[in-house]
């Protein structure tokens, strides 16, 4: 086959078609694709075969006439050190070494073959490549050297801007001195226009990749700026957020893993190309955002992704563990709010009740005893009689609150020494046994078989054993089941006490702890007892969580840590 002879108007139609290509922000891959297409069949030539460098990164486009399929792409396994490319893998043929050198523009010693733009060319590649490589040749006399079995003519052409080489452009063809020197300056002339085209295609994409980028990121800023929606809600945002922002939307699903709980899209698969990001909160991986494609795309720079997504992922997994750790912030302010509420409380209802219980436990006293008197006298109409039961009634309860308010604010440091739980239950339930069997109510022991020890006061833990079971008698009018249970974890022992009676409401469970707070009838409930309770526990460094349904019963757990091994005797 003869070259085509071209027209100057030829040539001006071939520049435009390549600038226009370029406008269309094709992704790379295609890029290549086209524009060797549109050379090879321009120059007539077999094979056009298309080097560019990105971001330090080689990738190779080869068209060729007579092979099925007419395309091939690769990420060139190379790397680039000191001055020089050094392939990795098998590609080590003179060839690649020569278009390597040209690349870098190492060719003075290939002179007789260069063109004033850089380039090779030459009508009979093996005696070009042994005049240029002969040595070598050589001393390894083996094929793989000489690839170019399949050409004679060859032209190599660097694409360059602004001095730097970014790529080359080989143009190859069966028949020997297929293409003129004068064809080649053209080519060098065209490859101007080529280099611009690809510059203003790698902005066209950076362009539309960086839109979509924003658009993805600003829509994660809206969805936490909108106040009122649960981290969840926001999770389920995100993903939502992601496949949109990838290149091949339609393929694309995501799925966000945040400690155990996992967020997809709807069309969510598994597949086998996947991109990844750890979710790392205060240096400890929490979750993982990741992007799947259902079916294979073209190699670019991560697999089938680009590095502008590899880029993107990464933010949206720190951007995800910067809303995780505010929203972690605002629980724990509330909670310390919380608490501080309540420890303002309790220390108010310390320092009033010492004084005020004090002053009203010698009245009180006085009521009661004269109340007592008037009692005993044998010549009382029974009205009154009555009346000074009531009396004396009505003082008891007032003693007992009195009695617990002293209790709850004697500021005295509990006296702990180390002692069994599984001692404390015993003993407290012996006094309590017969007022369950009274009230029909069945009581059951679940005590682990060996506890370890905890640091306790153990009047105070048979206070909060008394507390916690009194209230479940209470809750079982109509008789029921008492479980009491003792168990062992890594650093705690818990004790738990469940029963089988009315259960709460939520909006009274909150409130439990609380000084003062009671459904109870006057001279049934004083509304100290868990409050006692849990001042006991808090000052031991536990902590008690309750569980309660409505008509079922409720669970009240008390969670201590277990002593620390001393150093010395124990
Ligand atoms: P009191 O028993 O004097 O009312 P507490 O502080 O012991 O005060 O308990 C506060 C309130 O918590 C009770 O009035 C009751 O409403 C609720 N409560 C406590 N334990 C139980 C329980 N086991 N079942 C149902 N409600 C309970
Ligand atoms: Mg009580």
């Amino acid at each position: 086959m003869k070259p085509p002879c071209r027209s100057f108007e030829e040539f001006r139609l071939l520049t435009n078609q390549i600038m226009q290509l370029a406008m269309r922000g094709l992704l790379r891959i295609d890029f290549l694709n086209e524009a060797s297409m549109i050379l090879m069949e321009f120059s007539g030539c077999d094979t056009v075969e298309m080097w560019l460098k990105e971001r330090g990164r080689y990738y190779r486009g080869e068209v060729n006439r007579s092979r099925k399929p007419k395309f091939r792409f690769e990420i060139m396994p190379t790397e680039e050190k000191e001055g020089r490319i050094f392939p990795r893998g098998k590609d080590r043929h003179l060839l690649g070494r020569l278009c390597r050198d040209i690349m870098l523009k190492r060719t003075e010693a290939f002179l007789p073959f260069m063109t004033p733009g850089g380039g090779f060319l030459t009508g009979d590649i093996s005696s070009a490549l042994h005049q240029v490589f002969g040595a070598e040749i050589e001393a390894e006399d083996s094929n793989h050297f000489l690839p170019a079995r399949q050409f004679s003519s060859l032209a190599v052409i660097p694409i360059s801007v602004e001095e730097e080489n970014i790529g080359l452009l080989q143009l190859k063809s069966k028949t020997s001195d297929f293409l003129s020197r004068n064809d080649v300056e053209f080519y060098e002339s065209l490859i101007q226009t080529l280099s611009l085209a690809m510059i203003h295609r790698r902005t066209q994409v950076a362009l539309r990749e960086r839109i979509k980028e924003l658009t993805c990121l600003y829509g994660i800023a809206k969805l936490v700026e909108g106040s009122g929606l649960t981290l969840s809600e926001i999770l389920q945002g995100i993903v939502e957020l992601l496949p949109p922002a990838w290149l091949y939307p339609d393929v694309a699903s995501a799925r966000l893993i945040l400690e155990g709980s996992s967020y997809v899209t709807d069309r969510f698969r598994e597949g086998d190309f996947r991109q990844t990001a750890d979710i790392m909160v205060e240096g400890d991986k929490r979750g993982t955002v990741e992007v799947n494609y259902s079916e294979a795309k073209p190699e670019l720079d991560e697999g089938p992704f680009l590095l502008e997504e590899r880029r993107l992922i990464d933010t949206i997994a720190q951007e995800t563990a910067l809303i995780v750790e505010r929203k972690q912030t605002e629980g724990e302010k509330a909670r310390l709010q919380d608490q501080l509420r309540h420890a303002d409380r309790l220390a108010t209802i310390g320092q009033l009740s010492a004084g005020v219980a004090h002053e009203l436990n010698e009245p009180i006293g006085s009521i009661l005893g004269f109340a007592q008197l008037i009692e005993k006298n044998p010549r009382l109409p029974d009205q009154v009689e009555q009346d000074a039961v009531k009396i004396m009634k009505a003082s008891l309860h007032a003693r007992e609150v009195i009695k617990k308010l002293m209790l709850f604010a004697r500021q005295m440091p509990p006296q702990k020494i180390c002692v069994d739980l599984n001692q404390i239950v015993d003993e407290g339930l012996y006094f309590l046994e017969s007022r369950c069997a009274q009230e029909g109510i069945k009581v059951e022991r679940k005590l682990a078989g060996s506890l370890p020890k905890i640091h306790a006061d153990s009047a105070q833990m048979t206070q909060v054993l008394v507390n916690v079971v009194v209230n479940a008698i209470q809750a079982m009018p109509g008789g029921g089941k008492l479980t009491i249970q003792t168990r062992a974890s890594k650093k705690a022992v818990s004790l738990v006490i469940r029963d089988t009676g009315t259960g709460m409401e939520e909006k009274i469970r909150k409130q439990v702890f609380l000084p003062f707070f009671t459904t109870k009838d006057i001279g049934e409930g004083t509304g100290l007892g868990l409050a006692v309770v849990h001042g006991i526990v808090t000052s031991h460094g536990g902590s008690m969580d309750v569980k309660s349904e409505l008509g079922k019963g409720t669970t009240f757990e008390v969670i201590l840590p277990i002593a620390e091994p001393r150093s010395g005797k124990e």
